[in-house]
């Protein structure tokens, strides 16, 4: 198989949007190496949320990365739309965080206070204001916080656009292709065995998602610490639009697609690769949906989808060089946020593959991402 300068592996939001990232920036020769088909898993599986006000309670430096990166998708969906013609349907309309229990609104109030405290765009609605912006939330809505600069894309056609841009600009793109290890001279990366036999390559980068710390050096695993939590999320396709807004609750969220589909997210479980679809979660999951809105009741489910967030050690995503390898990098542990940070993440790595490390994102978010672990303790 062809020689290429820089191998990827994975070909999920972070996967491609590097490769991109990469050849915008005058490298040629790339390939992206996908087990199965392109932008199968996690990264289709979301729920397309840019939400980290939403997200976050804390106003701590992972927050600041989040909302750096969130800053970064309009020209970034301005960008692919003229690359490809694709448009990713970034939708500012904003999110609302919804109470409809006393807890409910004593977490709201705490939440608001601290978010205004940190200088956040934030606005306390009453019941009324609340119904007036989603008329079709259940009436016993209490109140709830405004954001915003909480907004959205539809990842599939940020996958789609992104597949579009490799194809366009001789990205090689290689299905079907497990990788099952790394080819290495000593400490030195220099591509990887795959189904479809060795690929050769002057730098490796591993971004395989929650599959990322089960490819093999030798007998050992990769340094790379991240493991799957599973997330099941439901939709409805209603013939009508009900809601504008991003909704969350303390109990699960509610993304309106433009088509007018109806995402209900999500489970959060510990349970490795099962990719079942449990009636447990489609329980936990309609309950929150009827909270929402009681106009939900009796619409069939279109959709139960089963995803692998990659969940870094700590919790953080892990983006840099492999330690104790040359020519290898990694870029996995996005868990809940991988969509949200997909520009930050091709920025800040492109920068250190081809420059070296430094330059002004990593001067400021570098304590955020975790190196690669010097033993891999997720495998
Ligand atoms: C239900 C759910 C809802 C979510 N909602 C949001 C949201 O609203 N906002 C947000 O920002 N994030 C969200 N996320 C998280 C987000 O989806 C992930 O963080 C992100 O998609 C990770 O992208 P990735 O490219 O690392 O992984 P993936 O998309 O999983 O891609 C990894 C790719 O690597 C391939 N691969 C694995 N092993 C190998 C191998 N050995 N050889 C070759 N290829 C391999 C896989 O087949 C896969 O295609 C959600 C996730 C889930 C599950």
């Amino acid at each position: 198989m062809a020689n290429y300068d820089i191998l990827i592996v994975g070909g999920g939001v972070i996967g491609l949007s590097l490769a991109r990232e990469l050849d915008r920036l005058g490298q040629r020769r790339i390939a992206v190496v996908e087990r199965g088909r392109i932008g199968r898993e996690a990264s289709l599986a979301a729920a397309g949320m840019l939400a980290p006000n939403g997200e976050n309670e804390e106003i701590d430096d992972f927050f600041r990365f989040c909302d750096a990166s969130r800053k970064m998708y309009p020209e970034f969906a301005d960008a692919l739309l003229t690359e490809t013609g694709v448009d990713i349907e970034l939708d500012r309309t904003g999110a609302l965080f919804a109470a409809f229990t006393e807890e409910d609104s004593e977490h709201l109030t705490v939440r608001f206070s601290r978010q205004t405290a940190a200088g956040i765009s934030v606005e306390d609605l009453s019941q009324t204001e609340t119904l007036k912006a989603e008329p079709s939330l259940s009436r016993s809505v209490r109140s709830s916080l405004f954001f915003p600069d909480d907004w959205q894309v539809e990842n599939q056609k940020l996958l789609t656009a992104l597949e579009s841009y490799a194809l366009n600009n001789g990205i090689s793109l290689i299905e079907n292709a497990e990788v099952v290890s790394l080819i290495t001279n000593g400490n030195v990366a220099q591509g990887a065995n795959t189904a479809l036999g060795p690929i050769h390559a002057e730098v490796t980068v591993l971004a395989a998602g929650a599959w990322t710390s089960l490819i093999k050096i030798g007998e050992t695993c990769v340094p790379v610490s991240v493991k799957p939590i599973r997330g099941q999320i439901l939709s409805f396709a209603p013939q009508e639009r009900y809601f504008r807004h991003l909704i969350y609750s303390r109990r699960g969220y509610l993304v309106p697609r433009a088509d007018g589909r109806i995402l209900i997210g999500a489970t959060e479980e510990d349970v490795g690769f099962d990719r079942s679809s449990t009636p447990e979660a489609e329980r936990q999951l309609t309950n929150a949906a009827l909270e929402f809105s009681p106009t939900l009741a009796g619409l069939p489910i279109a959709a139960a989808c089963v995803g692998f967030r990659p969940f870094g050690e700590g919790g953080q995503p892990v983006i840099g060089e492999v330690p104790g390898f040359e020519h290898l990098y990694a870029a996995a542990g996005h868990f809940r946020n991988g969509i949200l940070l997909t520009p930050i993440t091709a920025q800040m790595l492109a920068q250190s593959i081809l420059q070296g490390s430094g330059g002004p994102l990593w001067e400021q978010f570098a304590g955020v991402v975790s190196p690669p672990a010097e033993k891999n303790t997720a495998a």
